[in-house]
């Protein structure tokens, strides 16, 4: 089979910059085209809640490639430039402008956008979201300043703002519809370690509460109380940017449906990164991951899929944290039509442990809190998918190789 003639990159973040590098890798010498809507070169997006929020890193260090790697790997970069549509059948894309590229493959890798609030007042200056380094640069502005913060939204990048808020110096409130934080992420034992956390660093909490506007500086609860600050976050979720998938007649439904090789319903259109819902051979089940290391690994096996080699995706969702002194790292994903139970080897209170996602007897998924090097034989368990005996799973005396191979 003969190279394509053009590949085109529609998206300019993590993922696509790593299919142009895998693209090269695999040895392909066609043309490249990565149409990026911002105007920055690809960058990875967790240090935006963490340290560069926080001012202890720059941005050259998580900025993929320098423009240099693109000019010496042939890569054309159109930054600043939006795909609009999507004529899958005429093999274009039209640009905003209305440039039309040709391709004979298709990525698509154009992310997330950040779920906006849309109660009375959530338009106001001092509502700020948090996705792109543009954002993060306006919100470490604001946190300087600030007094008072109000965090809408107790999710990860809300827990990982109130820590850099807290760092700041200001005031912080973490507003939240559910009873818990990370309800649905971790469940109420491991949901505590993090309310504890920020409630010893002096995060306020308010829970079972629902915004009903945004009043000048206030954030107005539908109790009717009000929580003061200078700066508000908003921080309750990201949507897939499907539009162009779906305008162009992909099959759509959790995100952009792809098998494990990340083709979609297209054969010669692909997807990767936050976007892809993509058939994962050990869940049994398509699967969308809002994740770093979903963007960071997909692109390799989409690029050797692109270049009709054998390919296919099956890593284990991976996902990590670092707030204040506490680093997790979390792996896999428990089926939610089957009922679980969390057990946990070492010490919550002391923040140090490893928990279990056990579904008929089989860990599921694993989170390392302040205990590095497990990820491997934590896979190792998931995969195995084993019958574990509780008693041996919480007992660190027994190596956690010892429960795969036993
Ligand atoms: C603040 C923050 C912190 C995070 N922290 C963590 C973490 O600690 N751990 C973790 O695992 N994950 C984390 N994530 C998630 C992780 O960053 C994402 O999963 C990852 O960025 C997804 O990469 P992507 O390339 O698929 O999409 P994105 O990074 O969203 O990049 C997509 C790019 O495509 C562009 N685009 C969209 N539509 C078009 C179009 N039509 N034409 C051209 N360009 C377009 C977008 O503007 C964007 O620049 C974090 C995310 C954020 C925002």
């Amino acid at each position: 089979m003969t190279d394509p003639a053009t590949i085109v990159l529609a998206g300019g973040g993590l993922a696509a910059a790593k299919a142009a590098e895998a693209l090269r890798d695999e040895g392909y010498e066609g043309r490249i085209v990565l149409v990026g809507r911002e105007s920055h070169l690809p960058y990875e997006r967790p240090p935006l809640s963490k340290d560069y929020l926080q001012g202890e890193t720059e941005r050259d260090a998580f900025t993929v490639h320098d423009e240099a790697w693109y000019r010496e790997h042939g890569v054309e970069l159109r930054l600043g430039a939006e795909v609009v549509a999507v004529d899958a059948s005429g093999h274009t894309v039209t640009l905003a402008g209305g440039e039309r590229l040709g391709y004979d493959r298709l990525l698509l890798a154009t992310g997330s956008t950040p779920r906006r609030l849309t109660v009375p007042g959530a338009d106001g200056d001092n509502v700020l979201y948090l996705r792109t380094v543009d954002d993060s640069d306006r919100l470490r502005d604001a946190l300087a300043k600030a007094d008072r913060v109000a965090i809408i939204g107790a999710g990860w990048i809300g827990l990982e703002t109130a820590a850099a808020a807290r760092k700041a110096g200001a005031a912080v409130t973490v507003i939240e519809a559910q009873s818990i934080p990370l309800a649905a992420a971790v469940g109420s034992a491991i949901s505590e370690v993090f309310t504890a956390l920020h409630r010893e660093h002096g995060v306020e909490f308010a829970f079972n509460a629902r915004v009903r506007e945004i009043d000048g500086s206030d954030v107005v609860l539908e109790d009717g109380s009000r929580i003061e600050a200078d700066t508000i976050v908003v921080g309750v979720g990201a949507l897939p940017e499907v539009g162009l998938a779906e305008a162009a007649g992909l099959t759509v439904d959790d995100g952009v449906t792809v098998g494990a090789d990340l083709r979609t319903s297209d054969l010669d259109i692909f997807a990767v990164g936050d976007i892809a819902g993509a058939y994962h051979p050990l869940l049994g089940r398509h699967v969308r991951v809002e994740h770093w290391a979903n963007a960071l690994n997909q692109p390799v096996v989409a690029a050797r899929a692109m270049l009709g080699r054998d390919a296919s995706y099956d890593n284990l969702p991976y996902f990590f944290t670092d707030q204040y002194d506490l680093g997790m790292e979390y792996v896999g994903l428990p089926d939610p039509d089957r009922p679980r139970r969390v057990v946990v080897r070492g010490d919550l209170d002391a923040r140090e442990f490893i928990a279990f996602w056990v579904q008929d007897d089989r860990v599921t998924a694993a989170m390392n809190v302040n205990i590095w090097d497990v990820t491997d034989d934590t896979q190792a368990l998931i995969w195995s998918k084993r019958k574990v005996d509780q008693a041996r799973l919480v007992d660190p005396d027994v190596p956690l190789s010892d429960l795969t191979d036993s």
